[in-house]
């Protein structure tokens, strides 16, 4: 077999067999193959898409690359056990992985007494103008991401869950093979996206996923027809390894909930958990992502609306506040040194406010250009390796749909230096509009969708 040969026929829109695959990437691995055969044949497949066949024989793969999480003893996959994780494609303001965890692992507690919940959740950090779920976690002092396999399943053992970072063992294959397509420019191929995202899913192991894909302004799918073709993929693929699935295509236009900025967001995460206010994209995200994932939990006996009822539930009462606390601590954060934090941060920066020039109704609030901001704040990064200002960001006082009077405030934003606000002030009226309009404001909604398949 040869590499030429491989990459021709995906070049010419035909098959790859099995075997050619496995050539492929295991040459590749092993470095018999070169980084720029396997570019060229990346860029064929951008162009020539794979078939239902390739795309899980290369999933399994890049899964096999590396470690599943082992399920044995209390582990052990049985009909009163079930492991769920939820996958976003990510956004401006996206911290529903960090309430969901509690709140579904408190529900599932309270109501689901019989089934033995798992939540293992293999989290990423940021880059470009999305908010990555580690960076978030880490606002809290002393929280630790990077834990071992044999931590994340004691954790999972004692407590029902654990967020943390890709370990070493976890598809390997996929964190070379994604440095390759991000010079290359052959990330946005949905074959590509969805093995990637699969082969890590995959090594947790689950019974059952929720997938998050994001449309609109600030998301990676720009489109509704793309964002549906990703989450068929993921689907498709998820229910080919035996795993329940289900997709939900999500609007990402503008930034979700009051804050965008790693400790702002952990700050309404705790608010909106212990009962407090909650922002209404955010809450019927929350609220349709819990309800679906206690509804697969319960292997279907609880009935979506049902399982919607109970997290609404446990919302108002705030009960599911101390398992979000718990997620902090037992890896290594001080929640109290957070919450004497809130009190402090805003004495020590300095804030912007800023304000509607005409009265009308909010328009538009760009998700991706809030983003782009918050990294010229310091706040994101450009490349892997920079570090980051947690505490930087934006609190929203109002949102899109909200009707605003001349001179009323829009957004705080937290910042460092006047020569780092100057440079996004300018910015600010590109991304936030206000139209003078005397119609009613139009109801916006999270949810577009849902891929069932
Ligand atoms: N996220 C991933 O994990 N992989 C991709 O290819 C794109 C987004």
């Amino acid at each position: 077999m040869q590499a030429k040969e491989i990459i021709a026929k995906k070049r010419d829109g035909l098959e790859n067999s099995s075997e050619e695959l496995t050539f492929l990437l295991e040459g590749f691995l092993s470095g018999k193959i070169k980084e720029y055969q396997l570019s060229a044949w990346l860029m064929a497949v951008f162009f020539r898409g794979m078939t239902s066949r390739e795309l899980s024989t290369w999933t399994e793969l890049m899964w096999h690359s590396g470690n599943t999480f082992e399920r044995v003893g209390a582990l052990a996959k049985t009909e009163k056990s079930y492991w769920i994780d939820k996958h976003s494609t990510g956004g401006v303001g996206d911290k529903t992985s960090l309430i969901l965890v509690p709140l579904v692992k408190t529900v599932a507690e309270q109501r689901l007494k019989s089934i033995k919940v798992g939540i293992p959740m293999v989290s990423g950090r940021g880059l470009g103008h999305t908010g990555g779920t580690l960076d978030k976690l880490e606002s809290v002092p002393g929280f630790n991401p990077q834990i071992s396999t044999k931590r994340a399943l004691d954790l999972i053992s004692f407590q029902g869950f654990f967020m943390a970072g890709q370990t070493e063992s976890i598809a390997p294959a996929d964190r070379l093979l994604y440095s390759l397509r991000d010079v290359t420019g052959t990330i946005e191929s949905i074959p590509l996206i969805v093995s990637s995202i699969m082969s890590k899913k995959l090594a947790e192991n689950l019974n059952g996923i929720l997938f998050d894909v994001k449309t609109g302004l600030g998301a990676f799918m720009p489109t509704k027809e793309q964002a549906v073709q990703l989450a068929q993929g993921l689907v498709s693929v998820a229910q080919r390894q035996g795993l329940d699935a289900v997709g939900l295509i999500t609007q990402m236009d503008e930034p979700l909930g009051w804050k965008t900025g790693n400790f702002l967001e952990v700050e309404e995460c705790a608010d909106f958990l212990k009962g407090g206010p909650r922002e209404k994209n955010l809450d019927e995200l929350v609220l349709t992502s819990a309800a679906w994932m206690i509804h697969l939990v319960s292997q279907k006996k609880v009935t979506l609306d049902s399982a919607k009822e109970m997290c609404f539930e446990i919302l108002e009462k705030g009960t599911a506040f101390s398992a979000f606390r718990q997620l902090f601590e037992s890896q290594g954060g001080d929640f109290n040194a957070f919450e004497s934090e809130r009190e402090q941060f805003r004495k020590n920066y300095l804030v912007f406010d800023f304000k509607a020039e005409e009265s009308g109704v909010v328009s538009s609030i760009h998700a991706r250009e809030i983003g782009v901001l918050l990294v010229e704040l310091g706040g994101g990064r450009l490349i892997k390796e920079a570090s980051i200002d947690n505490k930087v960001g934006f609190e929203f006082e109002k949102k899109v749909g909200d009707v605003v009077e001349r001179g009323e405030n829009i957004v705080k934003v937290y910042y460092r230096s006047a020569d780092e606000l100057s440079k996004i002030k300018t910015s600010f009226n590109r991304a936030i509009k206000i139209s003078e309009t005397t119609d009613r404001p139009q109801q916006r909604y999270s949810i577009l969708g849902e891929v069932i398949l």
